[in-house]
């Protein structure tokens, strides 16, 4: 796999062909994954993280700021080192999730992400409880980071047979500039849902053993729709 990895990075001229390839791997790996635990997530991250580190080292190679892509400049000179000082005692977490090109994602839409260390949302009426002294840094595969603004649990509606119940989504991060909600596989695993990811289905059960949501494969990834209670806050 990382021989396979390498390869596509020597090969790859470009930072857009690059990321295109890197994509794609991902999706070849999210469609093996079969079934996923905490260390399944894990292992996830470390494949990602060594991806990312690879990527570093070929834009080294082609003579670019191995942080930004840049040409013309090195690491040291990087003006992204300004913010990444002042933000450096923060909390991070990661969103090593790839863009699929020009998609978009619809408000009800939650993505399933294994290598993602947390649940996110862009929509703070989602929140009935936000902890806006919660700031933290959310690294992208790119090496790019965007601010989360605040903390705090959704509450969505679920259906049981034909009764609807409430259930909260505990420690969501509030990230303004993030272009989708995320459900953290890894997150979820810890409070007690089990996740099974075959190629083309997902499927989420409850800590009681109910089937919570499931997701056939797309484009856009497995993802769930939920119906959020909007707190009033
Ligand atoms: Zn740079």
């Amino acid at each position: 796999m990382y021989y396979f990895v390498w390869g596509l990075l020597k090969e790859a001229n470009e930072q857009a062909k690059l990321e295109k390839r890197l994509e794609q791997v991902k999706i070849a790996e999210v469609k093996r994954i079969s079934s996923s635990s905490s260390s399944r997530v894990k292992q996830d991250c470390d494949k990602l993280n060594s991806m990312r580190v690879m990527m570093m080292r070929s834009r080294h190679e082609r003579g670019e700021c191995i942080q930004c892509g840049g040409k013309g400049h090195v690491f040291k000179d990087c003006s992204k080192n300004q913010s990444r000082n002042e933000e450096e005692a923060l909390p991070e977490y990661q969103m090593l999730a790839f863009n699929v090109g020009p998609v978009t994602f619809d408000k009800d839409m939650w993505m399933l992400y294994t290598t993602t260390s947390n649940h996110m949302t862009p929509y703070d009426k989602y929140f009935t409880t936000l902890d806006r002294t919660h700031r933290a840094r959310i690294k992208f595969i790119t090496g790019d980071s965007i601010m989360s603004e605040g903390i705090g649990d959704v509450r969505i509606m679920t259906k049981e047979g034909n009764k609807k119940k409430n259930k909260t989504i505990k420690n969501v991060l509030f990230v303004p500039k993030i272009d989708r909600n995320v459900l953290s596989v890894g997150q979820m695993t810890q409070a007690g849902y089990g996740i099974v990811m075959t190629a083309h289905k997902c499927t989420v059960e409850d800590q009681a053993g109910r089937l919570f949501g499931e997701s056939m494969w797309e484009e856009r990834g497995f993802f769930l729709r939920l119906e959020v209670v909007e707190g009033n806050l």
